[in-house]
């Protein structure tokens, strides 16, 4: 009887913990803290002499706390101004207006400076944020997040690449124009998330692309163009949902011979007639109610490889992990943005990778026992530090010796406590970015109205476009590659959309030509924003699947136009 009324207790109890419910201190809505989040939060709570330092349960709903990190990452805001070691001219993402030291990304990697030298001691008599924020507006900052790159000036999140420009977020690539998310592709435009590919253009979601155009959610095609959910393919057109096939157009087989008369019919025939018949049957077709591959007991939209992670997005290879949105290979993190590889427990971080045992980071690589940190790099046991490199120890950038710093650490994690600042991430103010050039503007867009009033940084400043002779609106361009002169390096285009100018540069130019592809008539950042908007909003919606009736979760709402299969549903349609 004793036992029973034990294991009931128990049951009661475990019932009460997983039904713990919290309102969100900034959107008021309410949220769930599982039994599973509190045992990550015990996981992770860090130990010092022996005590340990709970982290509690956050005060924002997770949608909240994905908005917060996210204005510490401006991926796509690029300005001219000086570098204050060299004085030359540079790209930064920091504008001029901003009253921070920037230096130029190779004079930063030197050892011509020394962030120690901006050391502070603590002064219990200040809040933590506040002397931070000191801190963090003393110490030179990088221009862009770069290295290993050649010939790449326009560029930010971009590492061993090549002849890149204006693209974000590129590794292990090269002659890269506009493109964003790109993983080992070599001559590529107007990309979004594409790996493992070459000559490729206007293309998203897709690996192992060759010749391509206008590809989406497909792998292993070559020498196509406009695909959906396609795979090993080759010389096809129009085709959706097809697999292992050749020469096919709007899914129907063509003899080769046949197939290339068609093809270059519709190049010269400028094929928009098809293009809209192509984008009308693609709209047609039901969806699958989320992307998942391989994915077991896990939830949210465009997962490969994922095992017991709830509330994750556009992600790889995760395992025991939440709130996760763009990663790849991770174990046992919580709440955490904007990628990389090989981290394990962690927790509140973005932009950043290769990190173990890391509570509350903006940009931090290569780093183990790391809290409270801006940008620092190798570095190992540091407590509120900001662009160290090859670092240990140190606190506020001062260096101690690791008693020293195992005796300081937890009385400022006290003091950190009464202050209610222990546990919840860099507050939004603390970014160096103003909330409309950052990721989160793309996220949560917000208007002037809304970012003053939730409290983010907002300036109207804009980079002044440089000064040109000769601008041409886009619709008076020759449709005809062919008969583009060279000296349109010289010109400006006026976008036919915001009507702001834009330049190509002259292996754009030979881009375009080799791949017979008319000179675009719209700015990148309207080229850009054109394919985030074909994204599903990032919000799972309640509604029923259009063939089966079943209740389901989806990234598209009940009240779009698509019809939406669930996973049952879809493969038997498709397969
Ligand atoms: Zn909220
Ligand atoms: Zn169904």
């Amino acid at each position: 009887m004793f036992i029973v009324k034990v294991v009931m207790r128990r049951r009661f109890i475990n019932l009460i913990i997983k039904n713990m419910q919290k309102n969100c201190k900034k959107c008021n809505l309410n949220f769930e803290i599982t039994n599973s989040d509190l045992e990550f939060y015990k996981k992770i709570s860090p130990k010092f002499w022996d005590k340990v330092f709970e982290i509690s349960t956050p005060t924002l709903c997770p949608e909240c706390r994905q908005q917060r990190r996210l204005v510490f990452r401006n991926e796509r805001k690029l300005y001219k101004r000086k570098c204050d070691a060299t004085g030359e001219s540079i790209i930064s993402m920091y504008s001029p207006d901003k009253n921070f030291k920037v230096y130029n990304s190779d004079f930063w990697w030197s050892d011509k400076w020394n962030p120690l030298d901006y050391g502070k001691d603590f002064d219990f008599g200040k809040s933590f944020f506040e002397q931070f924020r000191e801190l963090i507006s003393d110490v030179p900052k990088m221009s862009v997040v770069v290295l290993w790159n050649d010939n790449s000036p326009y560029v930010n999140y971009v590492g061993n690449s090549n002849n890149i420009y204006m693209s974000w977020d590129v590794l292990d690539s090269e002659n890269l124009y506009y493109s964003n998310m790109i993983k080992k592709v070599k001559n590529g435009l107007d990309l979004y998330d594409i790996q493992d590919s070459e000559e490729c253009y206007e293309s998203m979601y897709s690996q192992r692309l060759y010749n391509c155009k206008y590809v989406n959610w497909s792998a292993d095609c070559k020498n196509s163009s406009y695909l959906f959910r396609c795979y090993n393919l080759d010389n096809c057109l129009f085709c959706f949902w097809l697999s292992n096939k050749k020469n096919h157009i709007f899914n129907i087989p063509y003899t080769k011979e046949k197939y290339i008369e068609i093809k270059n019919r519709i190049v010269l025939w400028e094929s928009n007639d098809l293009v809209k018949k192509y984008f009308e049957k693609i709209k047609s077709i039901p969806k699958q109610f989320c992307h998942l591959r391989n994915v077991e007991n896990s939830s949210w939209d465009i997962l490969k490889n994922v095992k017991n992670s709830q509330n994750c997005y556009q992600s790889i290879e995760l395992n025991n992990c939440k709130n996760v949105l763009i990663w790849f290979n991770m174990n046992d993190c919580m709440d955490t943005s904007i990628h990389n590889p090989n981290c394990f427990l962690d927790y509140e971080a973005i932009s950043w990778g290769e990190l173990k045992n890391a509570i509350v980071n903006n940009f931090c690589w290569y780093c183990n026992n790391i809290y409270y940190s801006f940008e620092c790099l190798y570095s190992n046991n540091l407590f509120w530090c900001t662009w160290l490199k090859n670092k240990q120890y140190c606190i506020f950038n001062k260096q101690y010796t690791k008693e020293e710093y195992n005796k300081l650490v937890p009385k400022i994690i006290e003091k950190m406590k009464i202050d209610w600042e222990w546990w919840e991430f860099f507050p939004a103010s603390l970014s160096p970015f103003w909330y409309n050039e950052t990721v989160a503007g793309e996220y949560f867009p917000l208007n002037k109205e809304e970012i003053i009033n939730q409290n983010f940084n907002y300036s109207e400043y804009e980079a002044p476009f440089p000064k040109v002779e000769k601008i041409i609106p886009a619709n008076k361009l020759p449709e005809n590659i062919s008969d583009i002169p060279d000296d349109i390096l010289n010109w400006a285009i006026e976008c036919e959309i915001s009507k702001k100018p834009f330049r190509i540069i002259k292996p754009e130019l030979e881009f375009y030509r080799k791949h017979n592809l008319p000179i675009p008539h719209k700015h990148p950042d309207v080229r850009h924003f054109e394919r985030m908007k074909l994204r599903n909003p990032r919000k799972l919606f309640d509604r029923k699947c259009d063939k089966c009736g079943v209740e389901m979760k989806s990234t598209y709402s009940a009240d779009r136009d698509e019809i939406v299969y669930c996973e049952g549903c879809y493969e038997k349609e498709v397969y």
